[in-house]
């Protein structure tokens, strides 16, 4: 159920509200448009009664929403969802580009990628620390070394750090490091740890899952943001199906289809898509024109010896190319590329 304020409702009005929805034992989530602002009232909502509300003053209309993604669906939330870090904006006209490799290997594989992505455009340095691999044989990640090594990147780039947690028990500690904390596709419905991200304020980065249907996706969603945590994006990262050439099957119809259906921010990553270097550039291209938010691209300077994922890596020069041709087709549909900040 939604509560559509009147556009000139007063503070005093909208906490009214709030409070009633409260006593009445369900939780209210105020969204504040530009133009009014609305509440959602989500949870045990069988004793919240729509009459009693459209009595009380500055309320203009009660609405349901029919999606079961309450929170993150468009039903209850019109405008794009513009999460905003120090210098850049993510969801807005300008588009984001997070790159760097699978995992950090060590402080010069790091530092040299950093310096590397930054001087070709990024604004977000990728790594993961904390690895969740397949086998328990392969390289787990560095651990709080890496997320060191990912916080002096950041300090001497001016880049924003997107790292990945796996644990609930983490989430604290991966919050002090991280600007935006990636959850992976393997946790997508890792309700214990989206219960722990949604009770932070770090911006989440939410993979969908490779067995995951976009409501499913949008479901998990709904986890941090009725845990309060409203800075959430999507990530669409590939679903598995039968094809063999494609590690998984970039769903580019996910693009258009959950910008939609969702108010948050989308971001495309063709390579755990594609699975393959080459298929990269193509995909990041067409991402960008069906609508994407910002691209998530991994990046090593010498994929052939990669720890992880060295497939699926684009070399630096590479790298470099793609954004300018990325930089073309988002003026093409109206973005721009977002720039670059300033160290700290
Ligand atoms: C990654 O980003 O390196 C990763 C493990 O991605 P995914 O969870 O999408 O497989
Ligand atoms: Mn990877």
């Amino acid at each position: 159920m939604i509560i559509v304020m009147k556009p000139n409702s007063t503070a005093a009005e909208i906490g009214a509200v709030i409070a009633r929805i409260q006593k009445a034992g369900a939780s209210p989530h105020p969204i504040y448009g530009v133009e009014r602002t609305v509440v959602a009232v989500v949870g045990e909502t069988r004793a919240v009664d729509p009459k009693a509300f459209l009595q009380m003053p500055g309320v203009e209309k009660i609405t349901s929403i029919s999606a079961p993604y309450k929170l993150a669906s468009r039903e209850s939330h019109p405008d794009d969802t513009v999460i905003r870090l120090n210098g850049i904006t993510i969801g807005a006209k300008e588009l984001v580009v997070m790159a760097g490799p699978c995992s950090v290997e060590s402080r010069t594989q790091l530092m040299e990628t950093a310096h590397a992505v930054k001087e070709a455009g990024a604004q977000i340095l990728r790594g993961g620390a904390f690895k969740p691999r397949s086998s328990p044989y392969s390289f787990q990640g560095m651990g709080l070394k890496g997320l060191e090594i990912l916080a002096e990147a950041r300090e001497t780039y001016g880049l924003y750090i997107v790292t990945e947690v796996m644990t609930p028990q983490a989430v604290p500690m991966l919050a002090e490091y991280a600007d935006i904390l990636q959850i992976g596709a393997r946790n997508t419905q890792n309700y214990g740890l989206l219960h722990a991200v949604g009770r932070v304020q770090r911006p989440v980065m939410l993979k969908r899952g490779m067995m995951s249907s976009m409501e499913e996706l949008l479901m998990s969603a709904e986890y941090i943001l009725a845990g309060g945590n409203y800075r959430v994006m999507l990530c669409e990262r590939g679903i598995r199906t039968f094809e063999k050439y494609t590690r998984n099957t970039f769903d580019l119809n996910a693009v258009p289809v959950l910008k939609q259906l969702s108010h948050l921010p989308l971001i495309a990553d063709p390579s755990h898509g594609t699975g393959r270097w080459d298929a990269v550039p193509a995909m990041a291209r067409a991402a960008v024109a069906a609508g994407a938010d910002g691209l998530m691209i991994e990046v090593h300077p010498n994929p052939a010896e990669a720890f992880s994922d060295g497939p699926q890596s684009l070399k630096p020069e590479r790298f470099a190319d793609l954004m300018q041709q990325v930089k073309r087709v988002a003026e093409s549909v109206d973005r721009a590329l977002s720039t670059v900040p300033e160290p700290a």
